[in-house]
């Protein structure tokens, strides 16, 4: 997937990192201030922070399976939208959620291609819905696409030949999938809104033509699932995985960023997962986000092959299948359905 801006984002994170750590200040000089006062009144002494949430009950995330699940789709070879492997591989992403989703459905939509021909192209977003009966429904989405042209190659040839997108593509539906099977094994106490969305990496990302094709389509046509946040995954299969804050994610959707990375610390991932401000990316999220719903972007985008023929199977792991994997899972199943409504 996507676009990284480049100066414009460094700024923006060198600002908000300028004032996280002014926060982090004021949080140690206000600790030492609790403790003095919890020495001197040791009886009223209060705990400063939120109290750790206990653990979820849940399932195991299973980053072999997510692996399995990374490998089927690049069996299909490179999966742009419209093509033959697409269908292919829509086929398999519909076989597979229907196993586990109660209910199953798709968005169908056309774009007039811009880019590389005139015709017209037909696209799908595919969805999974769990726990329909729940008040409360987040949003899990990720694209399913591959990138039709590998144009970060040098080579002018290979630049014109489509990605295998194990990781930009791939890497973020596996995770979607395995935790489809978990929450068919144990139904989470809010429903889930699972999102395969298309055509985000098809077209022109200097002109911001024939790209994030399935977010807009769905940011569109959002409302009837009554989402409260979401959480967008792209990008996070790369064996040496390091997910940073992004700046977008952080300007619209602070609490879920805090919550999400807060998680992730509790669960001991804080090398992979990051709580630090790094990439501004122009994703799936932006859409979701403009249409109103607080989204974040989990991403790596410190990614060698990234837009090139070497995005392959080889360059993703289990282990950050997993990673992503649990730390989705731990925030789903924390979840309470409580009273419902944001
Ligand atoms: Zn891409």
């Amino acid at each position: 997937m996507m676009w990284s801006i480049g100066r414009r984002g460094a700024l923006a994170a060198s600002a908000l990192l300028a004032a996280a750590s002014i926060l982090l200040l004021a949080g140690c000089q206000s600790g030492a201030v609790r403790e003095e006062r919890a020495n001197a009144a040791p009886m009223q002494a209060q705990s400063p922070a939120a109290p750790a949430e206990p653990r979820a009950r849940r399932p195991e995330f299973d980053g072999a399976k997510a692996f399995e699940m990374l490998k089927r789709q690049c069996e299909f070879g490179p999966r742009p939208s419209g093509s033959e492997a697409a269908r292919k591989t829509r086929a398999f992403l519909l076989a597979e959620l229907s196993r586990y989703a109660d209910q199953v459905e798709t968005q169908e939509f056309t774009y007039r291609d811009r880019v590389y021909s005139n015709r017209e192209i037909s696209l799908s977003n595919i969805i999974g819905i769990f726990n329909p009966e729940a008040k409360r429904r987040v949003l899990l989405c990720a694209h399913w696409d591959t990138r039709p042209v590998a144009d970060m190659e040098i080579d002018a040839d290979k630049r014109r030949r489509p990605i295998l997108g194990a990781n930009d593509g791939a890497s973020g539906v596996a995770v979607l999938l395995e935790l489809a099977r978990l929450f068919k094994q144990q139904k989470p106490q809010i429903g889930v809104v699972m999102v395969f969305l298309d055509g985000e990496d098809y077209g022109d990302w200097d002109r911001m033509e024939g790209v994030l094709l399935g977010a807009k389509h769905f940011a569109r046509n959002m409302k009837k699932y009554r989402l409260e946040y979401g959480i967008l995954l792209d990008m996070i299969g790369d064996k040496n995985l390091q997910v940073y804050r992004e700046v977008n994610s952080e300007r619209y959707a602070p609490r879920v960023n805090d919550r999400v990375f807060r998680i992730a610390r509790e669960l001991g991932f804080e090398k992979n997962v990051i709580d630090q401000l790094k990439t501004e990316v122009i994703d799936d999220h932006i859409p979701i986000n403009e249409a109103g719903l607080p989204t974040i972007d989990l991403i790596d985008f410190d990614y060698a092959y990234w837009h090139t023929l070497e995005d392959t199977v080889d360059k993703c792991s289990p282990q950050s299948l997993a990673i992503i994997g649990s730390l989705v899972a731990e925030t789903v199943y924390r979840e309470k359905d409580g009273t419902g409504g944001r």
